[in-house]
């Protein structure tokens, strides 16, 4: 199986990210770097690559690969402002 194919079997998952409420503790820049970056003049946290949903609310979508380490970082946040939601919308248990 090729790689396409093999990435195209794996589930998708959404992170829906509250920044407005996020108090820039960082761990998930540190647990999931690849994704939160942290902006450091507003000290809230940046989800790469996402799309803005509402006034300060983000969303990207993810495959199955990189749901471990979003999960972590979801986990470790104090304020738990990361969400991350199955193809239903169905929350993902951190
Ligand atoms: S862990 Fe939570 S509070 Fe800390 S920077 Fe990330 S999103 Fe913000």
């Amino acid at each position: 199986m090729g790689l396409l194919s093999f990435l195209m079997m794996m589930a998708q998952y959404k992170i829906i990210y509250d920044r407005k409420n996020c108090i820039g503790a960082s761990s998930c820049a540190i647990l999931a770097e690849k994704f939160w970056t942290m902006d450091k003049k507003e000290d809230k946290a940046d989800l790469m690559g996402a799309k803005k949903t509402g006034e300060d609310t983000w969303e990207l979508e993810i495959d199955e690969l990189y749901l471990e380490q979003n999960k972590e970082a979801a986990r470790n946040c104090p304020v738990a402002v990361i969400k991350i939601v199955d193809e239903k919308g169905k929350e993902v248990k951190i």
